[in-house]
């Protein structure tokens, strides 16, 4: 059941608007309200923290003809497998003109979106070429990412913040560095997208569009029956219904992967129950615990050691969730590869 006034002034059509969900090539196309019902039912191991938003340049409107959403998908995921050599196609999810959505990528996956942002992330492409003199966004596709977006940040209660929704753009393309600058950026979501890609234009523009969308659910941390979180090492880890390799493998829950954030809710022999209500237990063998903190510097330089001799990485901004591998002289590692930022700036109370 939709629960519409949950959706704020939002165009009631793109809600009743009633396509049947259909599996095609892997992926599943839905619209709106089957996404929310769909989300609401999911359940997943990784800890997300931010919801990514871009624009697929091209294909754009042109190439779109109503129906041949499956043919695009499958061409976008040809293309990033082919030419870019990932593994899959990027994103988890596309938005079409028409305000429909297609899944990509699993969630338990880590998107390859932003170079720097993909750890805890959710990635979202906009079909379309949203740059000033580009397609013009149909208000089925506004509504769309506006809904979407929403569901996603009530999914996983997250406040609605530049923090926890992200532009391409904002990010330099070679070190992951966030500010103003144009240098070394892609224009994504588009320099158009709704009226603007700058984080003014954001605050502006589309923040307030999410917050009224937001009105009426509470959006809280919900982390109080978490005693604590752990990384995963290994490519692909089993969720099984009990602490025991010889147990079922849980049904309709894919394996965790390899750098997934899992937010551990009691443990037994080194078994770790993944789930607050299900008995969804992994191997504690193939994780490493990590410390939850918050960053408390307006912007913090990530370097690839432990001290202000290395080389920045990228940076934080205030407010913005990371996790402690190590600690050593001051310095805490915040991934699994070298990226060290300083102790200091970090606030670990819980
Ligand atoms: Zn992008």
């Amino acid at each position: 059941m939709i629960i519409s006034h949950d959706l704020g002034q939002l165009n009631e059509d793109s809600l009743h608007k009633t396509s049947a969900m259909e599996t095609k090539l892997g992926f599943t196309k839905m619209s709106v309200s089957e996404f929310e019902t769909w989300l609401n039912s999911l359940r997943i191991a990784r800890t997300v923290l931010k919801i990514q938003l871009h624009h697929t340049y091209r294909p754009d409107y042109s190439n779109f003809t109503g129906s041949n959403h499956f043919e695009r998908q499958q061409a976008m995921k040809n293309h990033h497998m082919l030419n870019n050599g990932w593994s899959d196609i990027g994103q988890h999810f596309t938005i079409f003109p028409d305000g429909s959505l297609m899944t990509g990528r699993s969630l338990e996956n880590i998107p390859a979106c932003i170079y720097g942002q993909n750890s805890n992330s959710v990635c979202i492409e906009n079909l379309g070429n949203f740059d000033h003199g580009g397609d013009i966004m149909t208000q089925a596709q506004k509504d769309a990412i506006v809904m979407v977006t929403s569901m996603l940040l009530r999914k996983f209660n997250l406040p609605p913040n530049s923090n926890t929704i992200l532009y391409h753009h904002w990010f330099d393309l070679s070190t992951g560095q966030r500010n103003h600058s144009n240098r070394n950026k892609k224009s994504c979501p588009g320099s158009n997208f709704f009226g603007g890609n700058k984080e003014q234009d954001f605050e502006t523009n589309f923040l307030p569009l999410i917050v009224s969308s937001l009105t009426g659910s509470v959006i809280k941390e919900n982390t109080a029956a978490v005693v604590r979180f752990a990384c995963v090492t290994a490519t692909t880890l089993n969720i099984r219904i009990q602490p025991d390799s010889s147990a079922s493998k849980a049904p309709d829950r894919d394996p965790v992967t390899f750098g997934t954030i899992l937010r551990i809710y009691d443990e037994q022999n080194g078994w770790l129950k993944i789930s607050n209500s299900q008995p969804h237990w992994v191997s504690g063998r193939f994780t490493t615990p990590v410390t939850r903190a918050t960053v408390t510097a307006g912007s913090l330089n990530i370097r690839t050691g432990p001290g202000t001799e290395f080389f920045k990485a990228g940076n934080y901004t205030q407010g913005e969730i990371v996790f402690i591998f190590e600690e050593k002289n001051g310095w805490a590692r915040v991934s699994l590869s070298d990226r060290w930022v300083s102790s200091r700036y970090l606030d670990t109370e819980n």
